[in-house]
């Protein structure tokens, strides 16, 4: 019997699951299975990046660029 195991490209620890990422810079790219610590940095990076569906959540709650602009412009306009 033959297992194939994919762990993380850090630590490899069999024990703790991964995550695919795929990175790309200054023309060299790779494929990386992370675990959740050694993947924490990248997550961060999604979590900062608006469009993505795991913060549009929390985006609600937060004013949005184009919000501002539109009370700024609402506040300074006159009639
Ligand atoms: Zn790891």
């Amino acid at each position: 019997m033959k297992i194939s195991l994919v762990v993380c490209n850090v630590c490899q620890d069999p024990k703790k699951p991964t995550r695919q990422y795929r990175v790309a810079s200054e023309g060299r790219s790779m494929v990386a299975d992370l675990c959740k610590e050694d993947g924490a940095p990248i997550e961060q990076l999604f979590e900062k990046q608006p469009t993505t569906t795991r913060t549009r959540r929390q985006q609600s709650q937060v004013t949005s660029m184009e919000e501002i602009e539109r009370l700024k412009n609402k506040g300074t306009k006159k009639p």
